[in-house]
């Protein structure tokens, strides 16, 4: 058992970060400002919309959590507070709820019984929330010919997703 997205292509996906970019003003800019966007430019364009800090207590193991009917992401203190630092990989676990808040919903997400069979990882919405991420922190059109090096520091992401994002310019 496991949870099925409708199908979407890194295409698809990519189509979606340039989208919010352009919403943030941000099609420019290498640094895409994550919490700005969630908790700026998202509730005023969603009024109905919260981010939420939640602390240890009651979040646990869970660093970052979605519940699309409530309009809320929750993310973790700790989380929250690196990715203020600007740490790559806490911005990068915003962004990823970020996708399941825009595109992951009881209407478009469901439980399926694979037999054993794993989901294809256009289906899977978690392979999908991290392509996201990575689509939208590192615009793809202003990283081309720099090093991995660059793109972690000049875009904020951790230095394997960097690495992963390039194969994708
Ligand atoms: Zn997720």
């Amino acid at each position: 058992m496991g949870y099925i997205a409708q199908a979407r292509s890194r295409k698809q996906i990519r189509e979606v970060a340039e989208l919010i970019r352009k919403v943030q003003f941000a099609e420019h800019e290498l640094y895409f400002p994550i919490l700005d966007f969630v908790e700026k430019t998202l509730p005023r364009i969603v009024p109905a919309f919260s981010f939420r800090v939640g602390d240890l207590v009651q979040m646990g193991e869970c660093e970052g959590l979605t519940i699309p009917e409530k309009n809320e992401i929750w993310i973790r203190q700790d989380v929250y507070l690196k990715a203020e630092e600007g740490r790559g990989r806490e911005r990068l676990t915003i962004a990823h709820e970020l996708y399941h808040y825009l595109e992951h919903s009881k209407e478009t997400v469901a439980f399926a019984r694979t037999n054993g069979k794993s989901i294809p990882l256009y289906k899977d919405p978690e392979w999908q929330a991290d392509a996201f991420g990575g689509e939208l922190l590192v615009p793809h059109h202003l990283v081309r010919g720099m090093s991995a090096e660059e793109v972690m520091i000049r875009c904020g992401v951790s230095y394997k997703a960097a690495r992963f994002q390039l194969r994708y310019v």
